[in-house]
């Protein structure tokens, strides 16, 4: 129900990319570190219709770096030039750029073949929403970006930005929809925080956290807390709400609110570098 309004914009925004796509020599696409699968849009795979193609697997350091190594493996096996970038400090952002030259190596050979020398690398950004498009760009093109104007007739209004003699970047990123039907993805978006809140409730989405978090980074929570494991999840929120001072009045836990607490501290990494998925 709450989607209905989905399929008209999906429509939209994937014709609008097709035609973006026809511009461009190499596809930048976005996940997010902790959720390479549940993050990535597999009709970008049809859209993309032959261009290179790099992973960026962003926020890399919020991720479980050796489940992020899996990660960066798997899709390299699958074709696609991975790098690991952190888009919020910089870290690994300069990087991508030897990255697109390497994804762009033939065709860089095939103009040289025809005597076109040094024209730029023309690439784009996409990803589903707030996997860090927008960061990323930011932290790309850094400060001494100039946006060139538009081309008549070659970039059709498009606005590109100048990264260096070699790139030039499509300035707004093609924003993919995610993957709602799968419902292990739907919820792996709600734990990063890329589904609306009003989507969920808060109670449920932190005791299902707190089951993952248990089974695969058992002392995590009770540590971040500096509070006993429980083998009750119910327990474990309370034992927080008490740790956090969530306490209606009454004497009562405000659980709803410790839920709230637990999933912005693992959004924000302060429960540790944490994976959701793990590749195969
Ligand atoms: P967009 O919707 O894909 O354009 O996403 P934004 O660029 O708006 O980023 C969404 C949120 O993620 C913002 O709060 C950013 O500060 C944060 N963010 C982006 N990149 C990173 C990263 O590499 N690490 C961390 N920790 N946060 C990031």
């Amino acid at each position: 129900m709450q989607f209905q309004w989905y399929p008209g914009h999906m429509t939209k925004a994937k014709r609008a990319m097709q035609e973006d796509i026809k511009l461009i020599d190499v596809i930048i696409e976005l996940v997010d570190s902790r959720v390479p699968f549940s993050s990535k849009n597999p009709d970008i795979d049809t859209l993309a219709n032959g261009k290179s193609r790099i992973l960026l697997m962003n926020k890399y350091d919020l991720a479980d770096k050796a489940v992020s190594d899996k990660w960066t493996k798997y899709y390299e096996e699958k074709g696609y030039f991975v790098a690991t970038v952190n888009s919020k400090n910089g870290r690994g952002v300069k990087a991508v750029n030897d990255v697109i030259q390497k994804a762009c190596k033939e065709k860089i050979e095939r103009d040289r073949k025809r005597g076109i020398l040094n024209r730029p690398i023309r690439a784009m950004i996409v990803g589903i929403p707030n996997v860090g498009k927008s960061t990323f760009i930011n932290s790309f093109a850094g400060k001494a970006c100039a946006k060139t104007g538009n081309k008549p007739g070659v970039t059709k209004g498009k606005q590109w930005i100048r990264l260096n003699k070699n790139v030039e970047l499509l300035d707004t990123p093609g924003i993919l929809w995610p993957k709602f039907e799968d419902q292990q993805v739907g919820l792996n978006l709600a734990f990063i925080g890329s589904i609306k809140d009003e989507l969920y409730n808060i109670y449920e989405l932190s005791l299902l956290l707190l089951d993952y978090l248990i089974k695969n980074y058992p002392d995590a929570v009770a540590d971040f807390y500096e509070i006993e494991n429980s083998d009750s999840n119910n327990e474990l929120l309370e034992r927080i709400a008490i740790k956090r001072g969530c306490i209606k009045s009454g004497a009562e836990y405000d659980l709803d609110k410790a839920a709230k607490c637990l999933v912005d501290d693992f959004r924000n990494g302060r429960i540790g570098k944490i994976s959701l998925e793990i590749p195969g």
